[in-house]
């Protein structure tokens, strides 16, 4: 069974940022409105993740670090909604197969908090201990006992900047949770959680990005998008600055990008990379997300529809900044 989960373990967790992903959407997932993530050595040696959230319940506790097992209802719809975040109860176990983890848990229901260890898979004993509210996980040394796998991991400063990407993309998803954002002790990131998209554009990218917005607002029968779009300016060489959500979730997509992108070159009559974050809102089944959650990549069942409606939406954006 270890080797089993050891193998799944791969699939979810290739490195410290994909523990970050998994804890921070269970803490999504689990309601809360402020998640703290504190990492040391790139995430090698130490992951920290605090929220406020609903919490495990002491019977819960163990059978959440078995493989395959989620606490979340999921019906067959579901399965084709990229709104449930992440693997289907594989997480827990996957990071436990392949690290030391300490998890301090309490339900506002509780009288007292738990803690517990698991380490190479192996579950110790729940202690009662004083928390607060909310689920902490310490994660230790990630890949202590398969050297195979940290050999292909960066150095720790490359770790901490996937990271760090990593929860600029979770903070503009979620304008609503307060993220914070710790490395070796400097504070890193810091958003407030009061719902503003452009507070957190604000807060990522500063002043200079913030004065270049123009809000984006559409809605047709298939979808919603809402966001910004940087005024055209500077060249970048790359897609970097363009951010995409769709029902929440950041997604890569070629499709959108060449969107954006060729409504920018209508305007302009030149090719640019613009600074954008759209968050597009879809009916589920116009979705296909039958891609390995870790790429991030999404089809789209109705690729022209998307395209006919984003490019002028775009566009006139762009042209009523003009006026
Ligand atoms: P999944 O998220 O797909 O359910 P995971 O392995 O990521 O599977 O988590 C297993 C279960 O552990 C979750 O279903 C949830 O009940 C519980 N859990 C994990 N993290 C938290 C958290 N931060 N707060 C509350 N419950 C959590
Ligand atoms: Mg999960």
């Amino acid at each position: 069974k270890q080797t089993i989960d050891k193998i799944a373990a791969g699939e979810v967790i290739e490195r410290p940022s994909s523990v970050v992903k998994e804890l921070v959407e269970n803490s999504i997932d689990a309601g809360a409105s402020m998640v703290t993530v504190e990492i040391k050595d790139g995430g090698i040696s130490l992951i920290r993740i605090t929220d406020n959230g609903c919490g495990i319940d002491k019977e819960q506790v163990k059978i959440a670090f078995l493989r395959h097992s989620t606490s979340k209802i999921r019906s067959v719809d579901d399965l084709n909604s990229i709104s449930s975040l992440g693997f289907r109860g594989e997480a827990l176990s996957s990071i436990a197969a392949v690290s030391q983890v300490e998890l301090i848990t309490k339900t506002p229901r509780a009288f007292s908090g738990i803690r517990f260890f698991i380490e190479d898979g192996i579950a110790g004993e729940l202690e009662e201990i004083g928390a607060p509210d909310g689920t902490t996980f310490l994660i230790r040394n990630l890949f202590y006992h398969t050297p195979a796998r940290k050999k292909f991991l960066k150095s720790a400063q490359t770790e901490a900047g996937y990271i760090n990407t990593l929860m600029q993309h979770l903070a503009l998803s979620h304008p609503d949770i307060s993220f914070q954002l710790i490395i070796n002790n400097q504070p890193k990131l810091r958003t407030s959680g009061n719902g503003s998209l452009k507070d957190v554009i604000y807060q990522i990218y500063g002043r200079d990005v913030v004065k270049e917005l123009i809000e984006v607002s559409f809605e047709n029968e298939i979808f919603q998008m809402k966001g910004f779009i940087g005024k055209p300016v500077v060249s970048r060489g790359n897609r970097n600055f363009e951010h995409f959500f769709v029902n929440a979730r950041y997604i890569k997509s070629q499709l959108l990008s060449k969107c954006v992108e060729d409504a920018y070159k209508l305007h302009l009559m030149q090719h640019q990379y613009p600074f954008c974050v759209l968050h597009l809102t879809f009916q589920g089944e116009m979705l296909d997300v039958n891609v390995h959650p870790t790429k991030m990549e999404l089809r789209f069942e109705q690729p022209q529809l998307v395209y006919d409606a984003i490019v002028p939406a775009i566009k006139e954006s762009l042209e009523e900044q003009e006026l």
